[in-house]
């Protein structure tokens, strides 16, 4: 007897980002696993006899090794239950998600993907940034600011590319990113905005040019998740930050 898994995207936090195939699987599910990027407000689509267990690998915080997360979930569902592991945003957006699929697959277990709403889209949109737009940018790409074996991205191939640079998990290594966007010949007016909590009522952002960010986001001391958009396109941050730097430096 084999169980069921669904691997929901739960969005970037606000629960009216749900999906509605994501609210009919957590209502089927007997168990969800919930990440701790994961808005609570979600349980209440859950059956009122799911068993809840809360799970995360938050950088730096006490976690739930991956490795833990797999057997639990292939475990439960070896138990023939059906299992709803609730993850940030999209699953397959630097979510581990390509990991616990093919856990799961390889134990023969039916999986299925319910997409989410990526914090690099949800998330600048709040500030009114689209992350493409014909006039400013060619594109949009993904990055992580932390990679597991440090190894750096190759930024002058990004600053080439004209995208809008969307960098999930860089807050720690703001400064970094920084000189490296810097070190490949992007302006320093660049327009770099940090959100930390987006679509969440404790949202806060911090928007600068690309040589003043890594200051004004110290002073803010604004923590993590956090994510980092680079491009023309904030310009578009409704803050009107980026003009009222620009009047200040003039
Ligand atoms: N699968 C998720 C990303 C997981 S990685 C997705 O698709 O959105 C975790 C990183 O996502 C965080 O470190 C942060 O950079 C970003 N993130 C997720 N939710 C966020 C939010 N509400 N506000 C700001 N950044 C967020």
């Amino acid at each position: 007897m084999s169980g069921k898994a669904w691997l929901i995207g739960a969005g970037p936090g606000d629960v009216e980002l749900l999906t509605l195939k994501a609210v009919r699987a957590l209502g089927e599910a007997d168990v969800v696993l919930i990440d701790d990027l994961v808005n609570r407000e979600v349980l209440r689509y859950a059956k009122a006899s799911a068993r809840v267990i809360a799970v995360g690998k938050r950088g730096g915080c006490r976690s739930t090794p991956q490795a833990f997360i797999e057997r639990l979930m292939l475990r439960l569902a070896g138990q023939g239950k059906t299992v709803a592991r609730a993850k940030g945003g999209d699953p397959f957006v630097f979510g581990r998600g390509g990991e616990e699929f093919a856990a799961l697959i390889a134990a023969g277990i039916a999986v299925e993907v319910v997409s989410g709403i990526t914090a690099g889209v949800a998330v600048p949109a709040l500030l009114n940034i689209p992350v493409t737009h014909r006039e400013h940018c060619r594109g949009v790409t993904f990055i992580t600011g932390a990679t597991r074996d440090g190894a750096k991205p190759n930024w002058h191939a990004l600053v080439a590319s004209g995208a809008t640079l969307v960098i999930y998990m860089g807050l720690k290594n703001l400064p970094a990113i920084v000189a490296g966007l810097r070190g490949a010949g992007m302006a320093a007016s660049m327009p770099v905005a940090v959100v930390q909590n987006g679509t969440l009522p404790s949202q806060r952002q911090v928007v600068a040019t690309l040589a003043q960010i890594a200051n004004a986001v110290a002073q803010a001391s604004l923590q993590s998740p956090a994510l980092i958009v680079v491009g023309e396109v904030v310009h578009y941050a409704k803050t009107g930050a980026v003009e009222a730097l620009a009047r200040k430096q003039a």
